[in-house]
């Protein structure tokens, strides 16, 4: 008999961040003083926006009055802030009600905790480079892990197996690593499929506020058949800097029903066991975000990081360097040139043009011979590693 659960010495150790900052550091040791261009970590580097800020204020002054103060928030979220997020989709054309939406803590718990919605007995399906969560969580459940590989020659976009399987399916686009993101038509494939096998499709909609291209979708359920077949994580960490504040949303459709069981409510049934809400002051915050001034200040934060990305594609293309990502996400992912193998090409970067990034076998094997570039840092730091890759080709 074990007393805990074993399956946490299956886990492989990730030591890709410390890898990166020993290098960092063994070369700042060498040539102290040199300006290093960080374009490797996917965190977000530009401030909450003013009206975000001006709603805390509010909420903590709210906590501070009798007549205001919130205790606890109703477990599957504040229901003013459930319909805003619901009327945002059906806007774009998206019906959904209200109790769909579930207001979350950030995507990262909710991809760990709904896995308690499924039997262990169920694969998990991932699509090679992939963001290393889902490997781990389910790793962590013991669950059998299938990988299908994406590639240059798919455009880093797989499409479904010939063999129908009923496995739970990690979609993430806009993709992280990748930036490659499924059109109409590629997602749609995935949704039949997973209709077909009576699977459910695991959408991951982290950056969805990227998208700059009218055909490809920003929600799962913006195409048919999705309600019986999908549910869609999303999160405030990347549409409006929220990385260090927490908020996030997870739609799970009335209509997505397995062995009888209504998948809406088993998880309504779950957060109100397993959690006590989402802070009132986060929940402000959020409804904050969706407001007109809201909705318009962290557009223009978004346009920012597109624009970077812009100006970085704009080099990688005269440098000649193959690439996805960029246009509907802040990440590009390049082929490393000549051939070159991951960590080798870090090793170029960091040496002959101070340039960080990430390596792309840190993904996992599909990742081996690709880089990933972030378009979080600084306009002037972006413009500069743009010049220099320019100039390295
Ligand atoms: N999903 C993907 C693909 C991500 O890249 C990230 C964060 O980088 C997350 C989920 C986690 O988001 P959150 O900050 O909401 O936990």
């Amino acid at each position: 008999m074990s007393i805990v659960n074993t399956h946490y010495g299956d886990l492989k150790d990730s030591y890709l961040f410390a890898d990166i900052a020993k290098r960092i550091r063994a070369y700042q040791e060498e040539h102290p003083g040199e300006r290093i261009l960080r374009l490797g970590i996917g965190d977000v580097t530009k401030p909450l926006v003013p009206s975000v800020i001006r709603a805390l204020h509010e909420a903590a002054e709210d906590q501070s009055k009798k007549e205001t103060f919130h205790g606890y928030m109703p477990e599957c979220g504040d229901p003013a802030l459930r319909h805003v997020i619901a009327e945002r989709y059906r806007k774009r054309g998206v019906l959904l009600d209200d109790s769909e939406v579930f207001v979350s803590s950030g995507a990262s718990d909710e991809l760990g905790d709904i896995l308690d919605l499924f039997d262990r007995s169920l694969p998990a399906v991932l699509l090679q480079p992939v963001y290393p969560a889902y490997a781990d969580a389910n790793v962590m459940a013991g669950r059998t892990i299938i990988t299908i590989d994406a590639d240059e020659e798919n455009g880093f976009l797989p499409e479904p197996p010939s063999e129908i399987m009923t496995a739970l399916i990690y979609i993430c686009s806009p993709n992280n690593p990748t930036g490659a993101a499924y059109d109409r038509e590629g997602l749609q494939k995935w949704v039949d499929y997973a209709n077909e096998g009576g699977s459910i499709l695991l959408f991951d909609a982290a950056y969805e506020a990227f998208v700059a291209e009218p055909d490809i979708p920003r929600s799962v359920f913006e195409l048919p058949g999705a309600r019986t077949c999908a549910i869609e994580i999303c999160s405030l960490s990347k549409t409006a800097g929220f990385t260090g504040t927490r908020l996030g949303y997870t739609v799970i459709p009335e209509d997505l029903v397995r062995d009888d069981l209504s998948l809406n409510a088993m998880w309504v049934r779950n957060r109100t066991t397993k959690t006590n809400g989402v802070s009132y002051i986060l929940q402000k915050a959020g409804l904050a975000v969706f407001s007109e001034e809201g909705e318009q200040e962290t557009a223009a934060l978004l346009e920012d990081y597109r624009k970077n990305a812009e100006i970085f594609m704009r080099a990688l293309d005269e440098a000649g360097i193959w690439y996805t990502g960029g246009t509907n996400s802040p990440y590009i992912w390049v082929k490393c040139p000549h051939g070159l193998g991951s960590w080798e090409y870090f090793d170029l970067l960091l040496n002959n043009a101070q340039i960080v990034g990430t390596p792309g076998e840190g993904f996992g094997k599909c990742g081996e011979g690709f880089f990933r570039f972030s378009m979080f840092g600084s306009r002037g730091d972006i413009e500069e590693a743009g010049r220099r890759i320019a100039e390295m080709k």
